[in-house]
Formats: structure tokens, C-alpha cells, sequence
């Protein structure tokens, strides 16, 4: 087999076409090369991590999607959480068939005004919506392979990726199984014992040579819609202050708004269901960030333009 061949989808000889590594089988090497292949139409690679649970990741994950869509980008959205994937009842798609060509799985696409974001979760694929998936790390690590290398993702501006909280098997597989992804969002609320737990995400990310891109506190403050006064219900400024301490960007807070829970329940990303919202704002400007150019010698540029 030749050695110096192009993944098909792009010029770039430094990319899939890095040839076979030592002892590499031709399998694995025909695998990575698919996987390139996949991965070089898909500019920007952005994952959503949190140290814990329960912290507003996947609703961030979301919003940013729509966000991202909402601004006339193309954009896929993946759902790695295999224990608790709850991307399909946000998005309003449980249960939605998922259809497939030879190998290949096509991602459910929601529609965002005038964009799109196009879906896979392992939430889709489960036969029952109750169903637990009791999997070890190298199943994990197969699955995770398979929704990059398998689905067709097409050409994106943007991949976001919602993975479980913590930095175990899944955001690990993702890290070492996209060669340059841009980077990671880490979710935080404000309290001390959230912070602690993304300091681990940050050095997580550090030792996986995955770029911070920065973190968003959630739950920054609770506006009561009544009477219009703010309480700082988890305590404010934690994120910032660490991400600060950590030396990583600070994207921005998002407070506590009741619209987030029902807009999430409903299936209606908010940034969608109340555009004009404190919440769809501060999203909106997080986005703004995101989309800013990164200084030159990023390691997050796209491997094959
Ligand atoms: P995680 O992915 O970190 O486990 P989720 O995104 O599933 O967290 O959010 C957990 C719950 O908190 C959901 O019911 C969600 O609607 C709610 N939630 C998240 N962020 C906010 C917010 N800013 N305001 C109000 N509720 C929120």
C-alpha cells in the first residue's frame, strides 16, 4: 500500500497522507485514514467539557450549536455522553429515525431559523429512551471512533462536541482521536467546589495537548423575573477568578434564567426560543469570542485549508 497517500479530501500531504506508522496494520492505518478523510471537511473541532456534572454543560453545548447556526454557520453537534446523553430531548429529537448508507450514518438535522445543526448522539441510537449503556473504556473508545469516522458529517464550519463531565475514557478518545481539534470550553458554575473540579480539566487538557479555548460560568446569578433583583444564588466570579489563576481565557457568565430549563425541557434551544434573553446574549457574545480570529501559531487551525 502506498505510504504517501492523500485522505481524499484534501492537499495537504502532512495530513491522513503522513503514511503508515511503524508496526501500524493496514487496517488501522485505512481507519485513520478515513477518519481524516471525515475530519478535514469539518473546519473547526470545539469540545464542551465541565469537571462535574449538573453544571449546564450540555445546555451550553446546545446553545452554542444554535448560536453557531444562528450565525450562519455550518454545524454539526455530537453527543458523547454515553451515560446520560440528553442532546436528543433538548433538541426536541428522541426517538427521531437515524438513517444509514453502507457504512455510514446520516446525523439528524434540526433546523435553527435559517441554518441547521446536524446531530448524532449515542440518545439516537438506543432502542428504548430509558436504556442504560454499561460499556468499558475500548467499547467506548470503538463508539466514539465511529461517530467520527462514520457519520457524515460533511463539509462544517463548526463540530461541537458534548462530552461527559470529568476527563475520563470519552473526552480522552476525542482528544486523541481528532489530531488538531481547536480546543475546549469548560463549563463551570461559580461555587468553589465547581471550580476545583475544572483546574482538573484545564491540566486534563494541558496533558492532552488540547487548547483551552476557555471557560463559561453558569448559573452566574439568578434575575428574578418578578421583581427584576439579582442574587448571586452559587456565589459570581469563580470561573473567572480561576480561569484568571489558570491562565486561560474567560469567555463570559451566564446567569440562572428560568427560560433555560423550560426551553431545554421543550426541545427549543434558548437562544432560538427567547433570542432577546440576558441568557441568548451572553451566548451570543461567548459565540462572538469563539468566532474571533485566534493569534497566529494556534495550534487549533484547520489541518487541511
Ligand atoms: P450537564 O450537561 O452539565 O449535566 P445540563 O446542561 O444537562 O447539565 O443542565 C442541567 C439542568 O440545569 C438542566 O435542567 C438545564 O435546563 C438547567 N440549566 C442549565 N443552565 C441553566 C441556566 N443558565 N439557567 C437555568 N437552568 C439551567
Amino acid at each position: 500500500m502506498s505510504t504517501d497517500k492523500k485522505c481524499g479530501a484534501c492537499s495537504d500531504k502532512s495530513c491522513a497522507a503522513k503514511g503508515k506508522r511503524p508496526n501500524e496494520r493496514d487496517e488501522d492505518f485505512k481507519e485513520r485514514q478515513a477518519l481524516s478523510a471525515r475530519m478535514c471537511r469539518i473546519q473547526h473541532k470545539v469540545m464542551v467539557l465541565s469537571g462535574k456534572g449538573g453544571v449546564g454543560k450540555s445546555t451550553v453545548a446546545v446553545n452554542l450549536a444554535a448560536a453557531l447556526a444562528a450565525a450562519g454557520k455550518q454545524v454539526g453537534l455530537l453527543d458523547i455522553d454515553i451515560h446520560g446523553p440528553s442532546v436528543p430531548k433538548m433538541l426536541h429529537i428522541e426517538g427521531a429515525p437515524v438513517s444509514s448508507t453502507d457504512d455510514t450514518l446520516h446525523p439528524v438535522k434540526v433546523s435553527i431559523g435559517d441554518g441547521a445543526i446536524h446531530v448524532m448522539s449515542i440518545g439516537l441510537l438506543l432502542s428504548a429512551r430509558d436504556d442504560a449503556v454499561i460499556w468499558r473504556g475500548p467499547r467506548k473508545y470503538g463508539v466514539i471512533k465511529q461517530f467520527l469516522k462514520d457519520v457524515e458529517w460533511g463539509e462544517l464550519d463548526y463540530l461541537v462536541v458534548d462530552s461527559p463531565p470529568g476527563t475520563g475514557d470519552e473526552p480522552l478518545a476525542v482528544a486523541q482521536l481528532i489530531e488538531k481539534a481547536d480546543g475546549a470550553v469548560i463549563v463551570t458554575t461559580p461555587q468553589e467546589v465547581a471550580v476545583q473540579d475544572v483546574r482538573r480539566c484545564v491540566v486534563f487538557c494541558r496533558q492532552v495537548s488540547l487548547p483551552v479555548l476557555g471557560v463559561v460560568e453558569n448559573m452566574s446569578g439568578f434575575v428574578c423575573p418578578k421583581c427584576g433583583e439579582r442574587s448571586d444564588i452559587f456565589g459570581v466570579g469563580g470561573g473567572r477568578a480561576m480561569a484568571e489563576e489558570m491562565d486561560v481565557p474567560f469567555l463570559g457568565a451566564i446567569p440562572i434564567e428560568p427560560a433555560v430549563v423550560l426551553s431545554g425541557d421543550s426541545g427549543k434551544p434558548i437562544v432560538q426560543s427567547h433570542p432577546h434573553s440576558i441568557t441568548a446574549e451572553a451566548f451570543g457574545r461567548i459565540v462572538r469570542m469563539l468566532l474571533e480570529p485566534q493569534p497566529a501559531g494556534h495550534h487549533g487551525k484547520p489541518e487541511c485549508h
